[in-house]
């Protein structure tokens, strides 16, 4: 019985692969095919050709099984662990506290950094200790003047959106960012004081952008929106993943791909055409920063990042993110690294597996 379902298990993916449709029509359900039990891969779902009285056509479809698009998370999580091996590492921050700053959260501050960047002794190689800065609710005015003492923040962007921050989220207020700009950057967190304290991936999340902000020689603003937060987002979930098990992958990417909100419903009922649109519109940087659309580039950017790292690993996605350093316009860049225009990239590889996780996660 055992030897028999094995030997089961090694033909079935063989069968299934030589009924895959060779033919270059698209299936779309109703439509005329020309061999019974025939299958073809559309998007999210896979189409099979069925008898309707005399004719033969594409059944409905179903959505494409959950090994088949799980292989992507699984494929990329393996090669982050393969490239990524943590090492120890000197102190890398000067930390700087505002009076009224929570002693547990400067202790989650400094224990995080220093075990998110024991995973990039491979590729950062900053030099100068790089300022963190922390302030609570009541510490936007001691925020703008300790930037001032090092010249950051020069044109009051982030302090303007602190700003907002704290009108908007009040007593649950949690903001942190490594701003984009020329020269060094800073990390800074500005959170209420009564919020608690949980386990979560921010700071290897902005940690990330950290290490960006240094290949990219202070010019993460030229990075699109999807790689820039889908990357730190990967990363970041990656870490945290490592640290408190497998478990927390699964909800974290669940959490970042229903962040658009109100757009759950919305996104999933996209077609691969408009899918390849919003893509095409998160290229950019926007004035609202990456936020744009509700959180959109994340989630999406999270999925994408994923087939990058599942298809052509660690060091690929290092040198795509020197790349942006260079006077280069990063399409061609993508395209000499992966080598595949990035539009086809989108249509081939990105919208699939995009498509293909929505279905599979849920919505809340
Ligand atoms: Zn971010």
């Amino acid at each position: 019985m055992q030897k028999r379902l094995i030997a089961l298990l090694v033909i079935t993916p063989l069968l299934l692969s030589s009924q895959l449709s060779t033919s270059h029509a698209a299936a779309k359900a109703g439509a005329k095919c020309s061999k019974v039990g025939s299958k073809s891969v559309v998007g999210a779902k896979t189409f099979t050709c069925i008898k309707s009285g005399t004719k033969l056509i594409w059944d409905k479809g179903v959505k494409t099984t959950a090994t088949t698009k799980q292989s992507v998370q699984l494929v990329s999580y393996a090669n982050m662990k393969k490239s990524m091996l943590p090492r120890p590492v000197k102190n890398l921050f000067r930390y700087h506290y505002s009076p009224n700053a929570v002693n547990a959260y400067k202790e989650k501050i400094e224990s995080e950094l220093n075990f998110s960047m024991e995973y990039w002794t491979s590729v950062y190689d900053g030099t100068e200790l790089f300022n963190v800065f922390y302030g609570t609710e009541k510490d936007l005015e001691w925020l703008i003047s300790a930037w001032k003492t090092y010249d950051l923040d020069k044109y009051g962007y982030t302090a303007r959106e602190y700003k907002g921050r704290l009108e908007r989220e009040g007593n649950q207020l949690n903001a942190g960012s490594v701003p984009s700009q020329d020269g060094p950057s800073h990390l800074s967190f500005f959170r209420s004081s009564t919020r608690s304290i949980q386990p979560d991936s921010m700071i290897p999340h902005e940690n990330v952008h950290i290490v960006q902000q240094q290949l990219t020689k202070s010019r993460t603003d030229q990075m699109p929106c999807w790689l820039r937060e889908g990357t730190a987002s990967l990363f970041g979930i990656f870490q945290t993943t490592e640290k408190y098990g497998l478990r927390v992958y699964d909800e974290a990417k669940r959490s970042e791909m229903n962040a658009y909100q109100g757009g759950s419903t919305e996104i999933r009922k996209f077609s691969d055409s408009q899918w390849f649109t919003h893509l095409k519109s998160l290229e950019g940087n926007f004035s609202g920063g990456c936020d744009f659309k509700n959180r959109f580039a994340y989630g999406a950017g999270l999925l994408l990042s994923e087939v990058l790292m599942a298809d052509s690993g660690f060091e690929k996605m290092m040198e795509f993110w020197r790349a942006f350093s260079l006077e280069v316009d990063w399409r061609q860049s993508f395209k000499n690294i992966y080598g595949v225009e990035l539009d086809i990239w989108y249509k081939t590889k990105g919208i699939p597996h995009v498509m293909s996780e929505y279905a599979r996660i849920k919505r809340y």
